[in-house]
């Protein structure tokens, strides 16, 4: 496809997405200021976040440490200000590497990631927004095993949230998850806005909720989303999972 071609797409697709968040938040009585949209590159090649900067997003979202680590980069170097979210599960020995260039970290779902990011965070110079990542899968006990998606229990939600936020240069925002495949959303998205209220009541400055995708971003704005995770329905079907 023709660049140009290419870029009057991803207008149409977001144009779309924006109208789709403003109508679930005059439906749920929110201000749409009041959520984000992450625009979920991964799989699609730097040109077209470039595209989509010019189309005023800043925020991005990835989920692998080398695919992120060599697109974002450059894109800085370029002067583009941008704000990345590292939303895939991550692995101990490339925590603080993460933490090295990410903006925010959403994917934090157990106590040995903290210090690894932490100390990413310390060499960086940058204090790391961060997100802890809960487990909505298991919410009635169907599957008792860690979901493949990550995520750490709700009951532990509270206990993760104090260690990121006893840490100097990590910033506890709020939480993040993904909501079970194949079952109403909405259910899942009530429990994470119970969690949500639950820490802040002891962090009040973890004011963020990171729920929602392509198929369910208005379940998640109507139970209290600031921020939603977009890949598909603006970019188009990714290539087959690896
Ligand atoms: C890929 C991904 C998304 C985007 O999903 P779409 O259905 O393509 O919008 C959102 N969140 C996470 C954690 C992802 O890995």
């Amino acid at each position: 496809m023709s660049n140009a071609g290419r870029r009057s797409e991803l207008a149409r697709s977001l144009r779309t997405v924006r109208e789709r968040i403003d109508r679930a938040c005059a439906q749920a009585d929110r201000d749409a200021g009041d959520v984000t949209l992450i625009v979920v590159t991964k799989f699609f090649p730097a040109e077209d976040v470039r595209r989509l900067h010019d189309l005023g997003v800043r925020d991005f979202g990835e989920n692998r440490h080398q695919e992120a680590s060599q697109k974002f980069p450059p894109l800085r170097e370029e002067g583009r200000e941008l704000r990345l979210h590292f939303i895939g599960q991550l692995q101990s020995n490339k925590a603080a590497a993460v933490a090295g260039y990410a903006d925010v970290v959403q994917t934090i779902d157990r106590p040995r990631l903290v210090g690894a990011l932490a100390r990413g965070a310390r060499e960086g110079h940058r204090p790391v927004d961060c997100l802890v990542q809960i487990d909505l899968e298991d919410l009635d006990a169907r599957c008792p095993s860690a979901s493949a998606r990550g995520g750490i229990t709700p009951d532990q939600a509270l206990t993760l949230s104090d260690l990121v936020a006893a840490s100097d240069l990590l910033r506890l925002r709020g939480v993040m998850a993904v909501a079970p495949l194949g079952i109403d959303p909405a259910p899942a998205f009530r429990v994470l806005q119970g969690i949500a209220r639950r820490i802040r009541a002891d962090h009040p400055e973890a004011q963020w909720i990171s729920a929602g995708m392509s198929g369910d971003l208005e379940a998640a704005i109507a139970h209290g989303a600031t921020h939603v995770r977009v890949g598909t329905a603006i970019l188009g079907s990714r290539p087959p999972v690896r």
